[in-house]
């Protein structure tokens, strides 16, 4: 429910010593049915999460029209040959994470003379089939990113699962202090809190809000 889980952060919030409203809830609402999409926004909330260009693309702009602004944000793997659309469609991409779609958005920036937010993405388990740079990588990427003029906020993870999320979520708040970078892209239903408790700024939370998620029969993209 969405507002026990903002009751939740504002708790945690508090707890860490954190200023009210400093960690921006990310409502992800990927392969979730219309109607409780449309619930949230009724509620009034106005910033969520997807995975998907394609599905993205098939509701968004719709409840555009409906709901006024919004802030819509990429967390899910982006593919190079749907930049383009992608930098169209949402107002930030939390998942840069290789050279050839920085060049790619880079490039899009310069004709569009805009770019969403950008938050870099960070393998911090390490995991081999999990998308990010590795940790060892991640100063340098963020250092090209900045020489081409990328406008890169902060930096994202998503902890391996089955295992405890807070050295994950100290890793990244470490590689962006040291990189000088303000936003933390950290933290979903069963870890938010933690999360927060060492700085997330933005915490990506789906199931907990909408209800589980129900794949069969989703079309993806
Ligand atoms: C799906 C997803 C979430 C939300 O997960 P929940 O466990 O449902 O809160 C958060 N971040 C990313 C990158 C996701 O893909």
């Amino acid at each position: 429910m969405l507002e026990t889980i903002q009751t939740r952060i504002a708790a945690a919030e508090a707890a860490a010593g954190r200023a009210p409203g400093s960690v921006e809830l990310i409502a992800v609402s990927k392969v979730q049915p219309l109607e409780r999409v449309v619930a949230v926004l009724e509620a009034g909330h106005r910033i969520f999460g997807e995975n998907y260009v394609q599905e993205a693309q098939g509701k968004w702009p719709d409840l555009r029209e409906r709901f006024g602004p919004l802030s819509v944000h990429m967390i899910g793997p982006l593919q190079t040959n749907k930049a383009k659309v992608a930098v169209g469609l949402f107002e930030a991409i939390h998942t840069l994470d290789r050279p050839s779609l920085a060049e790619k958005l880079a490039r899009l920036a310069q004709e569009r003379g805009a770019c969403p937010r950008l938050f870099v993405q960070v393998n911090t388990g390490e995991e081999p089939q999990k998308a990010g740079v590795l940790p060892a990588d991640a100063d340098g990427f963020v250092a090209a990113c900045r020489a081409m003029d990328l406008p890169v906020e902060g930096l994202m993870c998503i902890p391996p699962e089955g295992c405890d999320s807070a050295p994950h979520f100290a890793l990244l708040a470490a590689i962006a202090a040291r990189n000088g970078l303000q936003g933390l892209s950290m933290g979903m239903s069963g870890d938010f809190e933690a999360a927060i408790a060492v700085g997330a700024t933005h915490v990506r939370v789906g199931s907990a809000i909408f209800g589980a998620r129900d794949y069969s029969g989703q079309a993806r993209g």
